[in-house]
């Protein structure tokens, strides 16, 4: 979806649905995991990033663009044009306020925070309705962990002097706009993106996910607008601009970009980071004793004896202590390169390799927890001045 999605779901499955078809994304993919990405883009039009990347100066490029993490985009050309002519731009992006952020829901954090620091004007939305349908969670309990995702957004470094922050609860134009949207579009077609949905919430929060893509233009009229989602948010982002190619909405907005990053698989090897598998994912405020626990019990791309793998080498490439560091641990390039090299050669074993990523690990959560605690009280300020409506 438009935001983040805490498990790495567009909507994730309810308890009490007992049959739910294959989202299109499964289905495009055939085997329910993120792995065919040139599938995925074959599927749902999405372009390669790479060429991109070159248009814009070495100084503004993430390694999250420069390692293929963010692999694809649709109509990112007038974002990259605002960006090299310093001109207006918003950047969406939003979360459920149903957990706090993962490792994964970080990775995205830091893309929004890039885009900010390109100039772009940060469109943060608490999806509290959407956590309302989702996961039955009232206005009122979504507040506690909006406050955390906030401070980790602020922790991360998200400057507030060019960014707006809302509720969808209590953002009156977004609601409006679902409205209007739900007028423009067929059951057929969000059963289509959605697969069946047992209540008509489900769908009534997708549309209003829309209207918050739109949101930047909504208030601040027609401008290039990036949204950055993961893979599997591929079939809501060809929705929103579907929307927008009809009737006055051609006139009203400029179609909105998006980028597509990988998804980040399991540390225990599963498909995805998922909060129901809790050996999957961590959480930076877990006790580092059982953060390092996941760690060493990580699926590894190492062979079964040391000497098998100093004579045969590593491999990386289906490793998630390699992934950890190249999604978020390591920001050097040529320290990822040397320690793919040294992998590969079988110079480098799994037990040193996972030690490494643990005092990595380690540095980071301590520090991001320092700047959080200390802006916690700004990002309660924050939310509690947005109205909480009542049911
Ligand atoms: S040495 Fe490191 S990167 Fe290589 S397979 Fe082992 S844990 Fe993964």
């Amino acid at each position: 979806m438009v935001k983040e999605n805490q498990d790495s779901e567009q909507m994730p499955k309810d308890e009490n649905e007992t049959e739910q078809r294959a989202s299109p994304v499964v289905d495009a993919l055939g085997t329910g995991i993120v792995e065919s990405y040139q599938k995925l883009m074959r599927e749902f039009g999405i372009q390669d990033f790479s060429p991109l990347i070159h248009k814009l100066p070495p100084e503004k490029r993430h390694f999250l663009m420069t390692r293929g993490i963010i692999f694809g985009h649709t109509g990112m050309e007038p974002v990259i044009e605002a960006i090299i002519n310093a001109d207006k731009f918003a950047v969406m992006t939003g979360i459920k306020p149903s957990n706090p952020y993962h490792v994964g829901s970080l990775m995205t954090a830091m893309e929004v925070v890039h885009f900010q620091r390109l100039g772009g004007k940060v469109y943060f939305c608490i999806a509290d309705y959407e956590s309302y349908v989702v996961n039955n969670l009232s206005l009122n309990d979504a507040v506690d962990t909006a406050i955390d995702n906030v401070a980790d957004l602020l922790a991360l470094g998200l400057d507030l002097k060019n960014a707006y922050i809302y509720k969808q609860s209590s953002e009156d134009l977004v609601k409006h706009y679902g409205l209007i949207f739900s007028a423009h579009v067929t059951m057929n077609e969000l059963r289509g993106v959605y697969g069946e949905k047992p209540r008509l919430g489900y769908y009534n929060a997708a549309l209003i996910q829309v209207a918050d893509i739109l949101l930047p233009q909504i208030m601040e009229g027609p401008m290039p607008t990036i949204t950055p989602v993961g893979a599997d948010q591929a079939p809501h982002a060809r929705l929103s601009r579907d929307i927008v190619r009809r009737g006055f909405f051609k006139k009203r907005f400029t179609l909105p970009s998006f980028t597509y990053h990988r998804l980040i698989g399991g540390i225990d090897g599963s498909d995805k980071m998922s909060k129901r598998n809790p050996l999957s994912s961590f959480y930076l405020h877990e006790e580092m004793k059982e953060i390092s626990y996941k760690i060493r019990n990580a699926f590894t791309g190492g062979r079964d004896t040391a000497e098998e793998q100093r004579r045969l080498g590593g491999r990386p490439e289906i490793c998630r202590v390699f992934d950890l560091f190249k999604f978020m641990f390591e920001e050097d390039d040529n320290s990822l390169v040397e320690r793919e090299q040294q992998c590969r050669s079988g110079e480098l074993l799994c037990g040193p390799c996972k030690k490494q990523l643990i005092v990595r690990i380690e540095d980071y959560r301590r520090d991001h927890l320092e700047k959080k605690e200390n802006l916690r009280e700004q990002a309660k300020e924050i939310v509690l001045s947005l109205e909480t409506p009542q049911v």
